[in-house]
């Protein structure tokens, strides 16, 4: 990981991606984009910036999910909980999700409220 994010331009994000898919090592968990906003939206974090959101995440999760997680919540997140109009009627973390559309008004994503 250290070799990795010591050279210019490349951040954990990148480094997790190169370590699990090309020599399948797990160091951490790849906070991309989708990953932030279920994070934030679940309320499994506050924190704004992947940076800190990530050992948020890796001391919540079991580590031998630490992959999985992301591929879930990437999955999720184009599919059912999408940036601009998450379908939260048919979403089946619904009944324990604090952004809910359905019994929130309040995106903890944006921290706005739903339109
Ligand atoms: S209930 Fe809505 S905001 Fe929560 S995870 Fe599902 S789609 Fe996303």
């Amino acid at each position: 990981m250290a070799e990795l994010t010591d050279l210019s331009g490349v951040g954990r994000k990148t480094a997790n991606v190169v370590l699990q898919h090309g020599h399948n090592i797990v160091e951490g968990v790849v906070v991309d984009t989708h990953v932030q906003r279920l994070s934030q939206r679940l309320g499994l974090t506050t924190e704004t910036s992947p940076r800190k959101i990530e050992p948020e995440l890796m001391e919540l999760i079991p580590e031998s999910h630490w992959q999985e997680f992301t591929h879930l919540c990437i999955d999720h997140g184009r599919a059912v909980c999408t940036a601009r109009s998450p379908d939260c009627g048919d979403c089946e973390l619904e009944d324990i999700c604090p952004s809910s559309k359905l019994d929130s008004d309040v995106d903890l994503a944006s921290g706005e409220s739903w339109t």
